[in-house]
């Protein structure tokens, strides 16, 4: 390409304007080829206006060249410095989301290489502008991931985070915690449990791998909140080195872009680790939680769980019984024996508490030797039936050390709601105490439910 200028358009017209000189000059000496006579064409004042006629040819060129191909051109350097202006000065997130077409993309309005240009540009700047987008995504992720610590506050956060990055319109996150899978956050999915425990979400646990299926049938979506059958349910699992912590999954009624499963693939890693934190701190709240002789909930964490229970009873209407048991003339054992026996006694009895219960209850060390059950949809007929039967087992226990034996009895004080209609759990928990202390004037050795 010949280079005269800086300009390329100068060099254009320097281009246009010297052919259409040299037509004008060489157009005269044509016309005589083609019989025009000479005493015609080669007049001064014909060759003059030939070269004219040349000139103005050659600046219309230019002129048009300027107007049709320039003004694209500078369409697109304005368009390229709004661009690049805004990602200087202003956040990414502002010109990510409010860039309108006509600041930031080019109309495409022709099939040859200028149009060719333009969808190019276009696409440049929407791949430009989907990695600005992930990259917000990560970093907003990120910073929310760090403010939270504990696992339900996390699950809860992250969630509608995720759905509405996503667009998706249904989720859940399961975590697995003590080897049970645990729906840890919920939307618009009836049936948690079952999700938690489906086969796809044992697969993506098992091969550590997303899995994206097409309207499975053991999900079930809220129909009468969501007028949809979800069309892709997408199960991500959260992986951190090498171990499966659990899965998102997520649901919607349409498919969901490949740009947004890349997305995800990004946060995928920091939302292993926030996870990961928030297990770990729940396990040391755990710790914190139970009491170091028994390894029994401490009373500060059980009386929460008691409320937790109550709530949840007052919320489902299903009875909740409490028994709360204190060992008879127990300074007698550490009189008798002194303290570190009596310490092995009161761990030997909560397990035996701890055995005469089912799974879901709640074992908690009251006092010193003064233990609590929390029974989840226990009524008070059962909640004495199951107080009676941890007073028959340390009735029965011969509490054996060395050489020494030792027998022992227990007395408890059992009550539950609704039987007992306790405006909250604490005033279910006095009607207990107000048991065991009948339970301890009728004579010991017994359970009063009241
Ligand atoms: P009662 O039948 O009326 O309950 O008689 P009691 O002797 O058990 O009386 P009380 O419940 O008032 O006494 C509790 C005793 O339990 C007092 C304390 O020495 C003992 N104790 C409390 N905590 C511990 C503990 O952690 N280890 C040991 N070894 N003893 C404890
Ligand atoms: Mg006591
Ligand atoms: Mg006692």
């Amino acid at each position: 390409m010949i280079r005269l200028t800086k300009s390329v358009f100068n060099d254009l017209a320097i281009l246009m304007m010297g052919f259409g000189l040299l037509v004008g000059i060489v157009f005269p000496f044509f016309l005589i080829l083609l019989g025009v006579p000479a005493s015609i064409t080669l007049q001064p004042w014909f060759i003059l206006v030939c070269i004219m006629a040349g000139l103005v040819v050659g600046l219309m060129n230019i002129i048009l060249a300027r107007s049709v191909v320039g003004t694209r051109l500078q369409k697109l350097v304005k368009r390229m410095q709004y661009i690049s202006n805004h990602l200087i000065n202003d956040s990414h997130e502002d010109i990510v989301n409010n860039c309108k077409t006509s600041d930031c993309l080019l109309e495409v309005d022709s099939s040859d290489v200028l149009g060719e240009s333009a969808k190019s540009y276009n696409v440049l700047v929407n791949s430009l502008f989907a990695s600005l987008k992930s990259e917000l995504m990560v970093r907003q992720f990120t910073s929310m991931l760090s403010t939270r610590l504990e696992l339900e506050d996390l699950g809860i956060t992250v969630l509608p985070a995720l759905l509405s990055f996503t667009g998706t319109e249904a989720g859940t996150i399961v975590m697995e915690r003590e080897g049970e899978m645990e729906v840890i956050a919920s939307y618009r999915i009836r049936d948690t449990a079952g999700i938690a425990k489906s086969d796809v979400v044992t697969r993506a646990m098992a091969v550590k791998e997303r899995q994206l299926l097409q309207m499975p049938a053991d999900i079930a979506i809220e129909s009468s909140v969501l007028d949809f059958s979800p069309k892709t349910v997408l199960v991500e699992p959260l992986v951190y080195h090498d171990v499966p912590l659990g899965v998102i999954v997520l649901a919607t009624a349409f498919t969901i872009p490949q740009e947004t499963l890349a997305m995800l693939e990004l946060v995928n890693a920091s939302l292993a680790v926030a996870f990961r934190n928030a297990l770990t701190y729940d396990q040391l709240q755990k710790l914190a939680a139970n009491d170091s002789l028994t390894g029994m909930f401490n009373r500060r964490f059980g009386m929460a769980r008691l409320q937790e229970e109550f709530g949840r009873s007052i919320r489902s209407g299903s009875p909740v019984g409490v028994c709360i048991f204190d060992l008879d003339h127990f300074k007698n054992v550490n009189d008798t024996y002194g303290h570190p026996m009596g310490d092995k006694v009161l761990v030997h009895v909560s397990r035996l508490l701890k055995s005469a219960l089912r799974e879901g209850d709640v074992a908690l060390r009251y006092g010193g030797e003064e233990f609590m059950a929390v029974l989840p949809g226990a009524s008070l007929t059962d909640a004495f039936q199951i107080a009676d039967r941890v007073r028959r087992l340390v009735e029965e226990t011969v509490f054996q050390y060395g050489s020494q034996n030792l027998k022992l009895t227990i007395s408890g004080g059992a009550a539950s709601w609704p039987d007992f209609d306790a405006s909250s759990a604490d005033a279910l928990v006095r009607r207990a105490d107000e048991a065991l202390y009948q339970a301890k004037e009728g004579g010991r050795n017994r359970i009063v439910a009241l």
